[in-house]
C-alpha cells in the first residue's frame, strides 16, 4: 500500500497537531474488526489513530493476521496494548463475558487513565489524544475517564440500530409489565413497548438475556446500563446505512440527537482502498484463516452452495451439530461449514465427533475451521448462509445478496433474525428450534423452493448497500462529517459542522 501524506492544517498563524483520535474495541472478534475497519478509515483519510488492544486480543492479532505491517503504512497510526485485568489462561469465552466486563471495569479504566494522562497513547508530531471512539459496550468507564480529562468522546456500537433500540428500550418494556416472559407459551406475544416494532417483535425476539424470570439479572441489567451511558457521550456510530434501518434510526435520533451511521464498514474500507489502488484482502481474525475452501468453491457451480457459520462466540452441543449435520446432508445441498474447535462444547472434542460423520456424501461439503468469510459470501458458487445472525455476518450477506437462514444464539442475534425474516425479507428464521427434519425444509426453501423471492429482493438491498458509501451516499457523507467533527474537537469545537442528516420522519 503506498504511503498517505502527513496532515498538517494551518489554523492563523500556528500550525496545529494533527488530530489523534483514541479507538478502543471491546475484546471480541466482530467488535475488533469493525473497529480496526473503522480506524484505516479514518487513517486514509490523515487522521492519526491510536488502536487499543487488550494484550490477549493483540497476541491473537499479531498471530493470524498481517496488522503491523498494514498499519505501519499510515503515518500517526499506533497500535497500543493494555491489559483486561485476566489471567492468560481464562476462557474469555460467550459464558464468561462478565468475567471481562468486571474486570475491565475495575483495572482497566485506571490504566486507560494513567495512559491518556501521560500522553502515552500519542507520538512526537501528535502526542495527546484529542478525541476517544470507545466501544459502547464498556461505555460507562471510557465515559468518566473522558470526563474527568476532558477529551470528547464518542461511542461505537457494533450492533445494528434494529439492536441497539431495544436493548434501550428494556427498561420500558419491564415498566409496561411486558417482561418477564411467562413460559414456553408466552414466547409468542407480541411487545408493544419498543417504539417502531410493534406489530412483528414477540418476546422470543428479545435478546436471550430478556428470557430470564429474574429481571435483576446481571448480564440484562449490564447491558442496559452501558447502553444508557452511551447519552453521555457526543455522538453515536453505528455500522449500519440509511436504507437499511432509517424507520429505527429516527426513533433512536429523539434520544440520540447525533448519529453517524457508516456502515457497512468493510464495503465502505473496500470502496475506499479502492480509489487508493491498495488491495483489501486482509484479515482482522483471531484464528488462523483456512484458504483451502476457496479452491473447492472454484469447483461447485453457480449459487449452488450453503454456506454455514455460527461466528466467533456461539457454542452448540453435539445433538446440535447432528441435528445440523443430518438436515445439511438430506437437504441434498453442497454445503462449506465452519467448525471451530471450540464449537461444541461438553461433549468432547468437535474432530472427534466428526471423524465419525467423515466419510458420508463427501463430495457435497467441505469443512474449515475458519473460512475467509467476506471472501466466501462474495464466491459466486455461494447461493445461502445459515448463520448464527451476528451482526457482521448479516451485513456482509446483505452486501453479497446472499439470502440467509437465521439460527441466532445471543444478545443482539435474536432482534436481527427477526429483522432479516420479517422487515427485509431476505431470509428465514428459523429461532428456537433444532431438528434435522426443520433444517432439511428450509435449506430447501431458501435454496430452491423459494429462491428466486430471496435473491430478488437480497440483490436490491446488496445494491442500496454498495451505494450508502459511493460519493454522495448516506454511509459516504456520514463519514465526512464524523471526520469533520473530529478535526474540530481539536478546538473544542465537536459537533459544531453543519452537519447531521435529520432522520426525524
Ligand atoms: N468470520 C470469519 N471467518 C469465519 C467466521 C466468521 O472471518 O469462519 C468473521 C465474520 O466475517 C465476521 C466476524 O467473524 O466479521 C463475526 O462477527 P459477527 O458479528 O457476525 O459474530 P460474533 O462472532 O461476534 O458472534
Amino acid at each position: 500500500m503506498g504511503s498517505v501524506l502527513p496532515y498538517m492544517e494551518q489554523q492563523g498563524s500556528h500550525t496545529l497537531h494533527p488530530p489523534r483520535v483514541l479507538i478502543f474495541p471491546f475484546p471480541l472478534q466482530g467488535h475488533v474488526n469493525s473497529m480496526l475497519k473503522l480506524a484505516e478509515l479514518l487513517a486514509l483519510q490523515g487522521l492519526h489513530v491510536t488502536f487499543l488492544n487488550t494484550q490477549f486480543i493483540y497476541n491473537r492479532l499479531l498471530l493470524h493476521t498481517d496488522i503491523q505491517a498494514r498499519f505501519a503504512a499510515y503515518p500517526g497510526f499506533l497500535l497500543k496494548t493494555i491489559s483486561d485485568g485476566l489471567p492468560d489462561d481464562h476462557p474469555r469465552s460467550s459464558d464468561t463475558l462478565l468475567d471481562l466486563f468486571d474486570s475491565m471495569n475495575s483495572i482497566s479504566k485506571s490504566l486507560l487513565k494513567q495512559m491518556l494522562a501521560s500522553d502515552e497513547l500519542g507520538s512526537e508530531s501528535s502526542p495527546s489524544v484529542t478525541c476517544i471512539i470507545a466501544d459502547g459496550l464498556f461505555g460507562k468507564f471510557t465515559t468518566d475517564v473522558a470526563d474527568e480529562l476532558g477529551i470528547p468522546i464518542i461511542h461505537f456500537r457494533t450492533i445494528g440500530a434494529c439492536s441497539f433500540w431495544v436493548y434501550f428500550s428494556i427498561p420500558n418494556i419491564i415498566e409496561a409489565g411486558e417482561l418477564p416472559i411467562r413460559g414456553k407459551e408466552d414466547m409468542d406475544r407480541l411487545i408493544n413497548s419498543v417504539p417502531g416494532m410493534e406489530s412483528f417483535l414477540r418476546c422470543r425476539d428479545l435478546p436471550n438475556f430478556c428470557r430470564l424470570s429474574d429481571l435483576t439479572n446481571q448480564s440484562l441489567h449490564h447491558l442496559v446500563q452501558e447502553t444508557h451511558h452511551s447519552k453521555r457521550a457526543k455522538a453515536l456510530i453505528l455500522n449500519t446505512f440509511e436504507d437499511l434501518e432509517a424507520p429505527i434510526l429516527s426513533h433512536i435520533q429523539t434520544q440520540f440527537p447525533k448519529i453517524y451511521s457508516i456502515g457497512p464498514l468493510h464495503t465502505h474500507l473496500k470502496h475506499k482502498l479502492a480509489t487508493v489502488a491498495s488491495s483489501s484482502q486482509s484479515s482482522n481474525s483471531f484464528l488462523e484463516v483456512d484458504r483451502s475452501c476457496i479452491a473447492w468453491l472454484n469447483a461447485q457451480p453457480a449459487k449452488s452452495v450453503i454456506y454455514v457459520s455460527f461466528g466467533s462466540l456461539a457454542v452448540i452441543v453435539k445433538d446440535q451439530l447432528m441435528e445440523f449435520w443430518h438436515g445439511l446432508v438430506n437437504s441434498n445441498t453442497r454445503f462449506l461449514w465452519v467448525i471451530r474447535t471450540d464449537l461444541v462444547t461438553k461433549e468432547g472434542d468437535s474432530a472427534q465427533i466428526l471423524a465419525e460423520l467423515l466419510d458420508e456424501t463427501k463430495e457435497r461439503w467441505f469443512i474449515v475451521g475458519w473460512a475467509p468469510q467476506e471472501e466466501v459470501l462474495a464466491h459466486p458458487a455461494v447461493g445461502g448462509f445459515l448463520t448464527h445472525s451476528g451482526w457482521n455476518s448479516t451485513l456482509e450477506s446483505i452486501v453479497a445478496g446472499v439470502p440467509m437462514i437465521c439460527w441466532p444464539y445471543f444478545a443482539d442475534q435474536q432482534v436481527n433474525s427477526r429483522f432479516v425474516s420479517e422487515v427485509w425479507k431476505i431470509g428465514i428464521d428459523m429461532k428456537d428450534v433444532c431438528d434435522r427434519q426443520i433444517v432439511e425444509k428450509v435449506v430447501n426453501d431458501l435454496m430452491v423452493e423459494r429462491r428466486e423471492e430471496f435473491e430478488r429482493v437480497a440483490e436490491e438491498m446488496s445494491m442500496l448497500a454498495r451505494k450508502s458509501v459511493n460519493e454522495g451516499g448516506s454511509s459516504y457523507c456520514n463519514l465526512e462529517r464524523l471526520i469533520e467533527d473530529i478535526r474540530l474537537a481539536r478546538s473544542g469545537r465537536f459537533g459544531s459542522s453543519k452537519l447531521m442528516r435529520d432522520h426525524t420522519p
